[in-house]
């Protein structure tokens, strides 16, 4: 090697070879931390802890602990959280896990323009196993823990499991502090307590337990009615927002919109 080509293997290309070096382990490492199988893994982990937590907070008096994919109720009661198979959104409404059902985050706010996503609609994938057991798994298991409640003149029967009764009297009492321009929306009642199958399924709807009310038809809109999927809403959020407070849910935030429509689901609203 003459003087001149050691001078330029010093100045260059030794260089470029020490820098090469130091950067290959750091490469290597963002590779594997991205590869698309790792992220998804990681999320899943993250979203099935939040689930599993969001559940525990919001039935602390029937939920005892969450571990390692399981449930555990106080009375001894085990349920899997997630039964690891891949679905389509049907599948998932026909054939729910709790996983499924916690899938979905419920959007709290909303502006005038907001409408759902196709086939977004949180609450409305229900792991049925879980609400037979807090509210009855049958007519008369739920009819049990029903109460009479007056909704603004109307005597409506609700749960009384989970305070969804006395719930339900707290959301009068906020309601009537909304403006008047705001009352004609809820005061009539189109019915809570109803052991039926949702129209067209095989699945029982909330209201079949006594933790939903469906409120004023008159400004409803139900995707059942108009089955061309076009979006509609006209009860004020303002409305919705006193639902949500005490744990409703409610059906104009779901793609198969049901407007009229508030369920107890506060494991939604952690
Ligand atoms: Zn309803």
């Amino acid at each position: 090697m003459n003087r001149t080509n050691k001078l330029l293997l010093i100045v260059f290309i030794l260089p470029l070879f020490i820098s090469l070096k130091c950067n290959e382990p750091k490469n290597k490492e963002i590779t594997k931390e991205n590869t698309s199988e790792q992220i998804e893994k990681k999320d899943s982990k993250q979203s099935k802890l939040t689930g599993l937590q969001k559940l525990i907070k919001a039935y602390p008096d029937y939920l005892e602990k969450a571990e390692d994919n399981k449930i555990y109720w106080k009375d001894g009661t085990v349920m899997n959280y997630d039964d690891g198979k891949e679905k389509t959104h049907d599948e998932r409404l026909e054939n729910a896990d709790i996983e499924d059902m916690m899938k979905q985050e419920y959007v709290v706010e909303m502006n005038g323009d907001w409408k759902p996503e196709v086939n977004y609609e949180p609450g409305r994938i229900r792991y049925e196993p879980f609400f037979e057991k807090l509210y009855g798994n049958s007519q008369s298991s739920v009819t049990k823990n029903l109460t009479t409640i007056n909704w603004f003149g109307t005597s409506v029967q609700v749960s009384t499991i989970n305070n969804v009764d006395k719930k339900l009297a707290a959301i009068m009492d906020d309601l009537n502090k909304l403006p008047e321009k705001y009352h004609k929306y809820f005061k009539k009642t189109a019915g809570t307590f109803n052991y039926r199958k949702i129209a067209g399924t095989d699945r029982y709807s909330a209201h079949a337990y006594g933790i939903a009310i469906d409120i004023n038809t008159e400004y409803s809109d139900y995707w059942q009615w108009d089955k061309s999927m076009k979006y509609k809403n006209r009860i004020p959020i303002e409305v919705a927002e006193v639902f949500e407070k005490h744990g409703f849910i409610w059906g104009a935030k779901w793609y198969h919109y049901d407007t009229m429509h508030f369920e107890y689901r506060p494991e939604l609203l952690q």
